[in-house]
């Protein structure tokens, strides 16, 4: 960490495309207060991609989505790390931080994947097919986990399928995640019928709509919205994904078609890129505020813990995906 924290000036800079100057002001105090926190109590603040501005850009400091964050998590030097994220991505960090204190800013940070499915439910499906494989995205329970083979991110499902070398495998819990990779590989995939809640509310004609409005658009999709979206769009990506088109191909005008906080993030990076912003808004991801961090960190509250029984297991169902 650095000896001198960034002044509320600069860190307003970061963020003038995004949050308008009367807005400002409600930040600065829970900023100043989380930055010498973080200091005093050798924390460090991992948000993800829908995570809003004032706390992506102005505390966090890893920031990307749940490979990245699962990834960066492992290389983490601090006593206490605060996830900026729902549940399931605090467990991940756990898992792969046994002897961290992990601190979630609110329990009820949830995730319509995760709770799509129970740790029951996987040994069900295993039943049911013998012998195949089961590939769980990471957007679940450490007990689902701690079920599977190997786990996956929006990210590097494809190349996962692809490394286990088998005619068929089952991935759960997103529907749409399976049927978008069923696409792209011989490999048949059997689905279970999770569905996130912000993703599965956009539709095809959306994007006519879009496209009809602003001739020329870009249209990128995450792979958790319905297969009839994905085909629609120009590109479909894990949010890194997206990210990493814009910068790269700098198309003029863009939406994203994923969670609202993304599109803000993305364009504080690219002021010459034009984003269009139907975009859906995650309740969960919206529990996470300036407050509620700062109140994790004065208060050492809410304390991520994982059942013992299955600690071993979904570790090694994440850490076999990080070297896929
Ligand atoms: S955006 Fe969807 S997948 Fe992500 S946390 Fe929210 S409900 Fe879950």
């Amino acid at each position: 960490m650095s000896a001198v924290l960034p002044s509320s000036a600069a860190l307003y800079d970061r963020v003038r495309r995004v949050i308008p100057p009367i807005e400002w002001p409600v930040f600065v105090d829970d900023i100043d207060a989380i930055l010498k926190l973080k200091r005093q109590r050798n924390a460090v603040i991992l948000a993800h991609n829908y995570q809003t501005p004032e706390i992506f850009h102005c505390v966090a400091d890893i920031v990307g989505d749940s490979l990245a964050l699962a990834h960066k998590a492992m290389t983490v030097d601090a006593d206490v790390i605060v996830l900026a994220g729902v549940h399931f991505m605090a467990e991940t960090a756990k898992l792969l931080n046994p002897d961290k204190t992990v601190l979630i800013p609110d329990l009820a940070a949830g995730c319509s994947l995760a709770d799509s499915i129970t740790a029951q439910d996987v040994r069900l499906m295993r039943q049911r097919y013998a012998g195949v494989p089961v590939v769980t995205y990471v957007n679940t329970s450490a007990a689902v986990k701690a079920e599977s083979d190997i786990c996956c991110t929006s990210g590097n499902a494809l190349a996962v399928v692809k490394s286990l070398r088998v005619p068929r495998v089952i991935m759960l819990p997103d529907e749409y995640l399976a049927k978008n990779i069923a696409r792209q590989t011989k490999v048949e995939i059997i689905a279970w019928k999770g569905h996130c809640e912000v993703h599965e509310r956009f539709e095809a004609a959306d994007i006519r709509e879009l496209r009809e409005a602003h001739p020329g658009i870009s249209v990128l999709a995450h792979p958790e919205c319905p297969p009839a979206v994905v085909a629609e769009a120009d590109f479909a990506g894990s949010t890194a994904a997206m990210s990493d088109y814009v910068a790269r191909h700098r198309p003029a005008r863009v939406v994203l078609m994923t969670e609202c906080s993304m599109s803000d993030n993305v364009a504080v990076e690219h002021p010459d890129v034009d984003f269009v912003r139907p975009c859906n808004l995650c309740p969960h991801m919206k529990r996470i505020t300036l407050a509620n961090i700062r109140s994790a960190l004065e208060e050492n509250r809410h304390v991520v813990t994982i059942d013992p029984h299955v600690t071993e297991r979904a570790r090694w169902a994440v850490e076999r995906m990080l070297f896929v």
